[in-house]
């Protein structure tokens, strides 16, 4: 892979930066501007060196071009958070937005709109992928967030601009991903949670052959449970996802050791004022579903975290989101922003429990790509990081 340390000299030339501007909205405002500021390094690292930049991102799932899909909001917050000069093109491709990108000058920034307003983006239309690569000179990758997807704008025009590198975010999460499958300080724990077996399960027998110990939480730990026979009640288990378990299990004592909850926190309902009950074992009585991981897990999880030489963290313990149903995510929040070994921390509602809890800054790595990451740790090829080889 290409990186930035790569290209040549850059003064005044135009340089196409393919960012992750996906961010939340409220109101027409950018809610929560991480992955712009994410992207800010690369795109001061550019200036700096004297490129004038095209800027390119999606945003949502737009099915034609929704005006509330505009990029406006977050080209607006960039504006704030740098000193260039940022610009809305009218469109992300035609007549209009070459002139402006022709006109850039030395450390301005066009963003480009809304980049799946074309229809060829998902597509990898070669056609929208030359259009793209005719504005500029040197093409640099920093959406890592969109790396696992073979679309025009991270895929079809890296293959079409001969200078092309990735940039600091995209290398930074490959990296260091990387570094936790390849070459980890051990002991590696990783601790999986979140909500179903069957989108983690290439993530669970990866880490099977490369971990030293797996902690499960969150509902994944259901289909495990019920796979050994216990009573679920009405937790969140699907049948398929039991036999996945099954299999994973089976598997017996090769590969990194799995632990399990040892206690549990039910209520009858998945709300904020169900009345939590700790349960000290975990057979679900019927009627009722777990929620959280028990303190005895959760304190079991810390140590065993604490010890690590290097933790992967995906998937929150229990519906974090409802306070009552908090405290396990939260310790194991703490435990990881505690431990002294390296910490890497991906999926997108682990990143907002570690924000909830104010402890985002507390790991070494908060990656900002949720599927990617993923997917990446899988082993799966991805086709945004291949393109810049
Ligand atoms: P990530 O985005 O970090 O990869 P997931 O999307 O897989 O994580 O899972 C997060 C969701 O899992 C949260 O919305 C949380 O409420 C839910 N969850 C975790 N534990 C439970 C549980 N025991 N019962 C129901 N939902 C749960
Ligand atoms: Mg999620």
């Amino acid at each position: 892979m290409k990186t930035l340390r790569d290209l040549g000299e850059l003064d005044g030339k135009r340089v196409l930066v393919r960012v992750d501007f996906n961010v939340p909205l409220d109101g027409g405002e950018v809610a929560d501007d991480t992955r712009i500021r994410a992207a800010l390094p690369t795109i001061e690292e550019l200036r700096r060196r004297g490129a004038r930049l095209v800027l390119v991102s999606h945003l949502g799932r737009p099915k034609d071009r929704e005006p509330e899909l505009s990029m406006r909001p977050a080209a607006d917050r960039l504006a704030k958070l740098t000193e260039a000069q940022v610009t809305l093109a009218p469109g992300v491709v035609g007549p209009d937005v070459q002139a402006f990108a022709k006109n850039l000058a030395r450390g301005d920034v066009l963003m480009l709109e809304n980049v799946r307003y074309e229809p060829g983006e998902t597509k990898n239309d070669p056609e929208l992928a030359r259009t793209l690569a005719d504005l500029a000179d040197v093409y640099v990758n920093d959406a890592f967030g969109a790396a696992h997807r073979a679309h025009a704008s991270t895929e079809g025009v890296a293959r079409l601009v001969a200078e092309h590198a990735a940039g600091l975010l995209l290398e930074r999460e490959v990296t260091t991903l990387n570094g936790v499958l390849e070459n980890p300080a051990r002991p590696l724990v990783a601790v999986l949670g979140g909500a179903k077996v069957s989108d983690k399960i290439a993530v669970i027998e990866r880490f099977r052959e490369v971990a030293d110990t797996i902690l499960i939480g969150g509902a994944m730990c259901f289909p495990f449970l019920a796979a050994q026979g216990h009573a679920v009640g009405t937790s969140l288990c699907a049948a398929e996802d039991v036999e996945l378990a099954r299999k994973l299990l089976a598997a017996g004592s090769s590969g990194a050791e799995l632990q399990l909850p040892v206690d549990l926190v039910i209520a009858e309902r998945f709300a904020a004022d169900a009345a939590p009950q700790p349960l000290d074992a975990v057979d679900v009585p019927e009627g009722m579903m777990g929620l959280d991981i028990g303190p005895r897990t959760a304190q079991a999880y810390a140590s065993e975290i604490g010890g690590a030489g290097t933790v992967f963290w995906n998937g929150p313990m229990g519906a974090f989101e409802l306070e009552p149903f908090a405290a396990g995510t939260r310790a194991v929040a703490q435990a990881v922003a505690d431990a002294p070994g390296v910490t890497v921390v991906g999926g997108g509602d682990s990143a907002a429990a570690l924000v909830r809890f104010g402890l985002e800054d507390r790991v070494t790595h908060l990656s900002t790509g949720g599927g990617a990451a993923l997917e990446l740790i899988e082993g799966r090829v991805l086709p945004g990081v291949e393109a810049l080889a």
